[in-house]
């Protein structure tokens, strides 16, 4: 029996390239800042769900502040990579400012999140799947289920669509997921989205760059899923493995948007990478 994460199957059938480089080669590439700071809001919100479930009651903003000191001092290291705008105004300007973004979504999760009673947080789970005869098993870790459905968190810097979550195969295999466990589809499948916004000024010409203050917000965006939706699962699911044992790894499309330098870490080294993106010149500032 394999183990795959759902989050490898995903990448598999996205860009078999970037799954080839990533799991087969062990290219692991460097986070980003933002990614640390998703790092850090993921850290407190189990911390404040699992203290309720074993306490029936929520911790108060100051413990989560000092929580979040804690996991910002580990998250915020010297392997994270900087660009060239992040690294002109270095990494403890950075730290501040993305501590400064991670107390207001704390606030958030405070006053917007105890609506939603957790069941389980950060639970890691497995699914079993019949793969031409063969028990598959698929793990993932749901960040949060309540008695009625299922939530993930998620952190970016712009809004995630509906078009997003409606086709996120994650949030399929969550469904699913509650639907073994509790014999019942989820009546709730939500994206509880912390938005970061720029972390720099708007700048027009070229001037140096600058932090800026853009508030972070919060969009609650919700989806549902079928029986139809947990069949194509299983459709998908196959074919993943199916690629995976034959050691077939298909690139991503030339026109998706992956196939680009701000959400592939291997671009700039991949063979297969889209043409229609410009080589862009990076200036020191
Ligand atoms: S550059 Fe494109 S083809 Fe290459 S690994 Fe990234 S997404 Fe895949």
């Amino acid at each position: 029996m394999s183990h795959l994460s759902a989050s490898a199957i995903i990448k598999l059938l996205s860009c078999g390239e970037s799954y080839r480089r990533c799991y087969v080669e062990g290219e692991r590439l460097a986070g980003s800042c933002a990614t640390a700071a998703g790092q850090c809001f993921h850290k407190v919100a189990q911390m404040h769900n699992e203290y309720y479930i074993e306490n029936k009651k929520w911790l108060s903003k100051a413990v989560l502040y000092e929580k979040l000191f804690e996991v910002m001092n580990t998250e915020f290291n010297s392997d994270l990579k900087l660009n060239p705008k992040e690294a002109y105004v270095g990494m403890a300007n950075l730290k501040l400012a993305y501590g400064k973004k991670l107390k207001e979504a704390i606030d958030l999760l405070v006053e917007h999140d105890k609506q939603f009673i957790p069941l389980e947080a950060e639970k890691k789970m497995e699914l079993n799947f019949n793969v031409s005869g063969q028990t598959e098993a698929v793990w993932f870790t749901m960040d949060k289920m309540l008695t009625d459905g299922i939530m993930d968190y998620k952190t970016s810097g712009m809004a995630k669509t509906q078009a997003k979550i409606d086709n996120d195969i994650a949030m399929t295999i969550y469904a699913l997921a509650y639907y073994a466990t509790r014999k019942e589809l989820p009546k709730q499948i939500m994206y509880f989205n912390i938005i970061w916004g720029s972390i720099f000024k708007r700048q027009i010409g070229g001037k140096k760059p600058e932090l800026g203050d853009t508030p972070v917000k919060l969009a609650i965006l919700t989806t549902t899923r079928t029986m139809d939706d947990f069949r194509c699962l299983q459709r998908y699911v196959s074919m993943a493995l199916e690629l995976k044992n034959k050691g077939v790894y298909i690139p991503a499309s030339p026109d998706s948007e992956k196939c680009s330098p701000p959400f592939c870490g291997y671009w700039q080294t991949c063979r297969y990478k889209s043409k229609r993106v410009k080589e862009t010149q990076t200036i020191d500032v």
